[in-house]
């Protein structure tokens, strides 16, 4: 096993535009190394990017918040600026891990990672984040909602670094999160839900009902059309066509349909929605 430690993000793209076998970039290592014992240590070459300090920069201002690449939930939970900008970030942060994942964690991996039921990639999908990816070529920005391919797979070339995420601030109607898990902290979700309403419209984002992190388009599209429901079937049924759920170590795929039907159903009786 071989260990990169680049000290500018110049150095960090040079080496992943000339390698010729993978690199494997590592922020916190908080994903990387949980898959330690699995993994065929002889071939493996980590990029660490820990000294990269330009990517640990968060930027709030009146337009949008940038979480560096860098960026760690701690960061957001100790700022009550960004907080205050976007609360969903901090309550779904202190959901994460506990302190010492949160100190070391960061918003990027949790993308990087692919995971379906990443808890950081759900809040940042309802508020429209986008995803910087950079390379020696140059940077492009992606809709956070059109980074997946598949399960664990991405449009991030092998080549390019998410040196940042961008989320719009704009006036929002609605904006709640819920994570439902064995317990409140240390618990991976069984299946979780953000849902935000601002000046774009809905966007009803879930996690661990689909091979990625999902948005409910369809269910998204009746609440544009001012629709109300009466029972929490009437939700489900618009969820079917953008959910595929399975049974795992965690819950059963009827449990997460049920679950998630029933808090969408519950906080749109409540918000008046
Ligand atoms: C005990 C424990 C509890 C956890 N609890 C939760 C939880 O409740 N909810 C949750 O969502 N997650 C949880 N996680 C998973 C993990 O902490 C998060 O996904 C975290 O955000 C990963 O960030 P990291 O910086 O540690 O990523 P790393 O492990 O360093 O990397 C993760 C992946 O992203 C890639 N990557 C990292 N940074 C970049 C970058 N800048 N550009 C391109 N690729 C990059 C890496 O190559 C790797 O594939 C938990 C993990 C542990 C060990």
């Amino acid at each position: 096993m071989e260990v990169i430690q680049p000290t500018s993000l110049a150095e960090a793209l040079d080496l992943l535009a000339s390698a010729d076998r993978p690199l494997t970039p590592v922020a916190g290592g908080t994903d990387v190394f949980v898959g330690w014992h699995g993994v065929d240590k002889d071939g493996l070459r980590l990029l660490d990017l820990s000294r990269l300090s330009e990517l640990r920069r968060m930027r709030l201002t009146e337009d949008s918040l940038e979480l560096g690449g860098l960026s760690t939930y701690w960061q957001v939970i100790e700022s009550s600026e960004v907080t205050q900008a976007f609360p969903l970030l901090s309550e779904s942060a202190r959901l994460i891990g506990a302190i010492q994942i949160q100190t070391r964690g960061t918003w990027a991996g949790n993308i990087g990672n692919g995971s379906p039921a990443a808890d950081g990639v759900v809040v940042m999908m309802a508020y429209d984040a986008t995803v910087v990816l950079q390379s020696r070529e140059g940077v492009c920005e992606i809709p956070l909602d059109e980074y997946y391919l598949d399960y664990k797979r991405s449009v991030r070339r092998a080549d390019q670094l998410i040196t940042a995420i961008r989320l719009p601030r704009r006036p929002r109607r609605v904006e709640w999160f819920e994570k439902v898990a064995a317990r409140r902290v240390l618990a991976i979700s069984k299946l979780g839900v953000a849902v935000v309403h601002d000046g774009h419209g809905w966007r009803v984002v879930a996690n661990s009902v689909a091979p990625t992190v999902c948005r409910c388009r369809t269910l998204e599209r009746a609440l544009e059309e001012g629709r109300r429901f009466a029972d929490p079937d009437e939700v489900l049924e618009l969820l079917e066509p953008d959910i595929s759920p399975i049974s795992d170590i965690r819950s059963t795929e009827a449990y997460r349909r049920r679950v998630l039907s029933r808090i969408l159903h519950f906080r749109f009786a409540e918000d008046g929605s």
